[in-house]
């Protein structure tokens, strides 16, 4: 166990989680699995292990950023992404309601390959997917949330792609909400997945293939800076970090904009007792020059 900080230089904005890493093997070096079976159910959950009935695709490398915050408050929680995209990708399909195992869920679609990279599902539980280091794959990261949208916790989400044959999959991080819970995470590395059931600190959590620890630095030294001039974190604050082209516009800022890619959507899940929400953007943030409240007036509930 491993305590962890998310430290802005002041104590009174500092944020404390215990954060308990669980590592992995992938499936490929699972003869018996028994060191995975073992780990998950001392978790108190039992492994679960299927094919995907999913699509295999040529190798797959894209030069992906993205950015997610999030929030939890007394009603729920809230889940902010940015999914920064190259220029010459199609254009996604907004979400939309869809039904997979009897649960329905909300979710856009990749324009190339039709998985998604976020979802919240009809019992309040969602998830997003950044992708990680720029490595290749021979099927797309966007259908690993198609497969684990309907569960009913965050644990389940996490358990369901930890159960998963990774290995034709390219580094990702899924992370996993449900109200009154911390975000739980999973990140594959190519060889070996992590659990990460209280991932709180990790937020504000950005994935880079370009110039990767630049961008998380920066991005986090922007979260620090808007969070210690307004004192206190709210979900108008991670809004405005995701609008943010702090410390200038161009590939280091939250709203990214370069030549070849830029911040493709933006997406704003909230989660209350009376259901779930789904606000779209399909552009960046900075983009959105209507009143929110206005620009909610299209978002879709469940
Ligand atoms: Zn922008």
């Amino acid at each position: 166990m491993i305590s962890a900080s998310f430290n802005c230089g002041n104590d009174a904005l500092r944020t404390l989680s215990i954060r308990r890493e669980i590592s992995v093997k992938p499936e490929s070096a699972q003869a018996g699995n028994a060191r995975t079976s073992s780990r998950v159910m001392a978790e108190g959950r039992k492994p679960h292990r299927r094919a995907l009935g999913i699509m295999w695709l040529s190798k797959l490398m894209y030069e992906r950023m993205c950015t997610a915050t999030w929030i939890h408050d007394q009603e729920g929680y809230q889940l902010l992404f940015n999914r920064d995209e190259k220029l010459t990708r199609k254009q996604a399909a907004p979400p939309r309601l869809a039904v997979r195992n009897g649960v329905r869920f909300l979710a856009p679609a990749d324009g190339d390959f039709g998985g998604t990279w976020i979802a919240v599902n009809e019992f309040g539980v969602s998830a997003c997917l950044l992708n990680g280091a720029n490595m290749t794959g021979v099927t797309s990261r966007g259908l690993l949330l198609l497969d684990s949208i309907t569960e009913r916790s965050a644990a389940a989400v996490c358990e369901r792609v930890c159960g998963l044959d990774l290995s034709p999959f390219a580094p990702f991080t899924v992370v996993a909400f449900e109200p009154g819970r911390p975000a739980a995470l999973v990140q594959w590395n190519g060889a070996k997945t992590t659990f990460v059931p209280y991932g709180d600190s990790y937020m504000p959590l950005t994935s880079s293939s370009f110039d990767p620890w630049r961008v998380r630095r920066e991005r986090r030294d922007e979260f620090c800076r808007l969070l210690t001039s307004r004192g206190h974190l709210d979900a108008d604050l991670l809004f405005e970090y995701h609008r943010s082209h702090g410390p200038a516009r161009g590939p280091y800022s939250p709203c990214m904009h370069r030549a070849d890619a830029e911040t493709m959507s933006f997406s704003w899940i909230r989660v209350t007792p009376s259901g779930a929400s789904f606000f779209y953007n399909p552009a960046a943030p900075c983009k959105i020059t209507e009143p929110l409240a206005d620009a909610r007036g299209s978002e879709l509930r469940i």
